[in-house]
């Protein structure tokens, strides 16, 4: 077929573009075949969809490379990257992560064979083909990527130690409950980036320095392939990272916010784990809230709302914040990430002088100094908390650490010293919800309309979803993920009969733990990487057209 597929492309040179449309189908190369999937209307239209599948026996790729499903999503993931680099200065696009190594439909193992999806822009001198340079692309350059992933061509050395990094970070995170653990960063842990645009670990010679732990929270954990490895155990509980202004302490918790993913060789986080349920919060001023129970922070407002069945088209900051967590602990997450630069200082303490001034049913909110601890005692939630500027916390936490010129050290003894008897106040659990599936409509003008502009907005339906705020999202492709998984939560049946929220995350969590990040396409010929529930989740709450039946 690809002499076939040859003699088209050059007979249909000149031709107008659309004639491009004939190709779609499948063509047999021999070693692989190349199924051109769509084609774009126009030379200025997103780019045609094609995918290629190599048989095991032409990919050559040995069993320990793909048998176990952490290997499986490493060495696809490899394979991309090299893709990736192959395919410079050609036509075609593959998807390809950033420091996280996370499962992509662009590189898919299925026992073996490996299955690639690609775009293609397809060449046109105006609005007439090129059939020239399409035939370079689809019959010279192509056979070359084809061959160039093949596993005597590659670098087979770095590939097995590619999926052993990823290997000893999942089994790392995997030890963390066992240990008592919410979070391990190793010894030798390079945490500061580039900058704040650039994910790469930061340079220069001697610039960085590497994580060294305090001797009262280092932790030895034994790992399949690097050994037994040193480094602070961040402790079930409540956790404060205190330090002066510029000390790195955000640093830090950016650094455990991203352990719940693993990371490339390199990039200095490869041994820093963190419990893959920690969900970041912050506040998080004018998104919507939806029937959501913030009963525990709020207690009355002054517009006389129901807090423990809150909506509001424009949060405040710390109501905001406060739906964060409900939501976050609804989808279940049991570990809070929080950073003082990014919260509503009125939720998170109040002083003995502002308790004088204003008190009793003038205040509604109940600070999470008082909350943390019952939401620990009661419910088994962890809370890791920066706060630099205040020293309320010191009453509740279990473990303070403090960062001197980016280096830890364990000072919860002299915090205990200082600190105060504190009442706590009571932590009640939120409600769990069942979402309307039809408020959750993914169409728009009767055809499915599913879009992402960069990392801040998704497109899904006819709602524009603002999700800047969601730290723990790392990856373009996972925002496409996301809208694909809200759109197989509500039109797979996964919300109906009377599931709640939390249960139709449990079905799809059961659908991708089986099928992988392709369980979400269904058809969807674009892009797109796997997003976590708790993304997930926060995604469809922050739908402004999402409605909950009870
Ligand atoms: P804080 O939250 O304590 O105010 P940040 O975490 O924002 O401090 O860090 C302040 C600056 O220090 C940032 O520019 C960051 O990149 C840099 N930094 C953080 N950790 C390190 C480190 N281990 N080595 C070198 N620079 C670091
Ligand atoms: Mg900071």
């Amino acid at each position: 077929d690809d002499a076939r597929l040859s003699a088209e492309l050059r007979d249909m040179s000149g031709a107008s573009y659309g004639r491009y449309k004939s190709l779609q189908g499948d063509w047999d190369f021999g070693d692989f075949t190349l199924t051109i999937d769509k084609v774009q209307s126009d030379p200025f239209a997103p780019p045609s969809r094609v995918s290629v599948l190599i048989p095991a026996d032409v990919a050559e790729l040995p069993e320990s490379a793909w048998r176990s499903p952490v290997r499986r999503r490493a060495t696809a993931d490899f394979l991309a990257r090299r893709a990736f680099r192959v395919l410079k200065g050609s036509r075609l696009r593959i998807d390809v992560g950033g420091q996280e190594v996370i499962d992509r439909a662009s590189v898919q193992i299925e026992e073996g064979a490996l299955r690639l999806r690609l775009g293609i822009e397809m060449p046109g001198h105006g609005r007439r083909i090129d059939g020239r340079t399409a035939e370079h692309e689809l019959c010279e350059r192509l056979p070359d990527l084809v061959d160039a992933l093949c596993w005597p061509e590659l670098d087979t050395r770095a590939a097995v130690a590619f999926a052993d990094t990823v290997e000893d970070t999942a089994a790392l995170r995997d030890q963390l409950p066992g240990l008592g653990l919410v979070a391990f960063v190793a010894d030798g842990s390079v945490l500061p980036r580039r900058s704040g645009v650039s994910d790469l670990p930061m340079d220069g010679e001697g610039k960085a320095v590497p994580f060294t732990a305090p001797e009262t929270l280092r932790v030895t954990v034994d790992l399949p392939h690097r050994g037994e490895v040193q480094g602070m155990g961040v402790p079930e509980g409540i956790t404060l990272i205190v330090g002066g202004g510029f000390h790195g302490k955000s640093t830090l918790l950016h650094a455990l916010e991203r352990g719940v993913y693993d990371h490339v060789p390199g990039d200095g986080r490869e041994l820093v784990a963190t419990r893959p349920d920690a969900v970041k919060i912050r506040a998080e001023e004018g998104r919507r809230v939806e029937r959501t129970d913030v009963g525990s922070f709020v207690r009355n407002l002054p517009t006389g709302a129901d807090t423990g069945d809150f909506s509001t088209d424009n949060a405040s900051g710390s109501t905001s914040q406060a739906a964060n967590v409900s939501e976050a602990l609804e989808a279940g997450s049991a570990t809070l990430l929080v950073d003082e630069d990014t919260t509503a200082t009125n939720l998170m303490i109040r002083d003995a002088r502002m308790q004088k001034l204003v008190h009793g049913d003038r205040e509604p909110l109940t600070p999470f100094v008082d909350l943390v601890r019952p939401l620990h005692r009661h419910h088994g939630v962890s809370t890791v908390l920066v706060m630099g500027g205040s020293g309320d916390y010191f009453d509740v936490a279990d473990t303070v650490i403090m960062l001197d010129g980016y280096r830890p050290s364990d000072v919860t003894e002299r915090a205990r010293r200082l600190a105060a008897e504190r009442v706590d106040a009571d932590f009640t659990l939120p409600a769990h919800r069942v979402v309307d599936a039809r408020s959750v409509n993914a169409t728009a003008r009767g055809r499915a309309r599913l879009k992402r502009r960069d990392m801040d907005v998704l497109t899904f339906g006819e709602n524009d979803i603002d999700v800047r705020s969601l730290a723990q999202l790392v990856d373009p492709g996972q925002i496409t993920g996301v809208g694909l998984a809200m759109r197989l939560l509500a039109e797979g049946g996964l919300l109906d009969g009377g599931r709640t929220l939390s249960e139709g995350l449990d079905a799809l969590d059961e659908r991708l733990a089986t099928g992988g990040v392709t369980a979400l396409g269904r058809g969807y010929l674009g892009d797109y990487a796997l997003p976590r529930r708790f993304e997930i989740a926060a995604t469809l709450n922050r739908l402004r057209s999402l409605r909950i039946a009870r």
